[in-house]
């Protein structure tokens, strides 16, 4: 079947929940048993609910569905994207191990590398996005994983997924994905060697801005059971509540996503054409330093672009550009049906590779409204930066 089915319909089992069109929420903590027998037996196997940590048909449809749409084999939901990164991280990593992590990574989960992982003895070490195959070198004897984001939070370099997971299964390293800007629908994880992909389902498949909300999808059984072990001894159980909600989401994603796609395509074109702006980070552009990469990889683009202005602007000048905004509000997680801006400076964050570019940094995220009406905001939005 083609994404646009199966976002409709993986994961929904009417005939389990009285022919009802959606999995309804089913609260539980406590799960009642025939037998002490049987009680036992779901206990052992820990993937039976014995417990409503583990999760309810709730929970059930809406991983089922998230694994069918990654490609991979089982996911897990937990609290918050967040949630996926640290539970995935600490799964695999033990005192002495080794995690290389992508330098245009998200911030939580550099700080959850520099703070924690750092505190419990797990050497870190962060490396240039476009390393490709150059990842190999990198490759150490304690090394047990790398972390990849692609494209990358805020500066957009699309990694090349495939020379990285080939160099580092030469090695028995695996490889993790956090792939919430393309969303299941335009990165397909597992067939580009992936093994474990990450979810915020609160950006995309959540898509309505009041859900929290992550899944670990895993290529295989082996890896899946690491990943479980790790979910089951820490706790991070999700709300079934969130659950319906985000499969809720879900059943609209791929319409959503190609509005988010055309808007965001027109307005970063618009951008381009514009004097106060020196160059727009978004793949799907022809200009785009990883466009190739991305047209060989991607299914789409998705509604999160980055602009680098044409000089450094004071402080206040952009305050004066972005607090005066209509239709682009000021707000940080993306992914819900409404437009977003903030501004934003790499310099601070890199470790491993140079932000050089000189420009002061906007983040812009097109959501459903009008794109006459986004550019419009925009344009007001620049002469108040002139003017300033
Ligand atoms: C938002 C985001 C996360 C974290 O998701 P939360 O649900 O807010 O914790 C992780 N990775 C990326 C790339 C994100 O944009």
């Amino acid at each position: 079947m083609k994404d646009d089915t199966l976002v409709v319909q993986a994961g929904r089992e009417s005939q389990k929940n009285q022919d009802m069109v959606n999995a309804p929420v089913y609260r539980a903590s406590t799960v009642l048993f025939s037998s002490l027998k049987a009680y036992h037996a779901a206990e052992a196997n820990k993937r039976d609910p014995s417990y409503g940590t583990a999760g309810t048909e709730t929970t059930f449809a809406l991983q089922n569905a998230i694994a069918q749409l990654e490609g991979g084999t089982q996911a897990l939901m937990v609290p918050s994207g967040l949630a996926a990164i640290t539970t995935t991280l600490l799964a695999f990593l033990s005192a002495g191990d080794h995690v290389l992590v992508t330098d245009a990574v998200y911030g939580p989960t550099r700080r959850f590398c520099n703070k924690m992982l750092k505190r419990l003895g797990v050497e870190v070490t962060f490396y240039d996005p476009l390393i490709g195959a150059g990842i190999s070198a990198l490759i150490q004897e304690n090394t047990r994983l790398v972390f990849t984001e692609s494209p990358g939070s805020l500066t957009f370099e699309v990694q090349d997924i495939p020379a990285i997971t080939k160099a580092a299964h030469a090695k028995n390293v695996l490889v993790v994905l956090d792939n919430s800007w393309a969303s299941p629908l335009f990165f397909k994880p597992f067939e580009h060697g992936v093994d474990i992909s990450i979810q915020a389902c609160t950006k995309y498949i959540s898509g309505h801005s009041d859900v929290l909300l992550g899944s670990i999808t895993t290529k295989d059984e082996k890896i899946f059971d690491t990943v479980y072990a790790a979910f089951h001894n820490l706790g991070v159980c999700v709300s079934p509540d969130d659950c319906y909600l985000a499969a809720r989401g879900l059943r609209t994603m791929a319409t959503r996503l190609r509005q988010h796609e055309a808007a965001a395509l027109k307005v970063a074109t618009w951008l381009q054409g514009r004097s106060e702006v020196a160059e727009v980070l978004y793949p799907a552009l022809k200009t785009h330093p990883s466009h190739e990469i991305w047209k060989r990889d991607f299914k789409g683009a998705t509604g999160l672009i980055s602009v680098v202005l044409d000089k450094s602007y004071s402080y206040e000048a952009i305050c004066q550009m972005i607090d005066h905004m209509k239709v682009f509000r000021i707000g940080a997680s993306w992914g819900g049906f409404e437009s977003l801006i903030l501004s934003f400076d790499p310099r601070s964050v890199r470790t491993a590779s140079q932000w050089t570019k000189t420009g002061s940094c906007v983040r812009i995220y097109a959501g459903l409204e009008d794109t006459d009406d986004m550019l419009r905001d925009l344009e007001e939005g620049f002469v108040r930066l002139k003017k300033a």
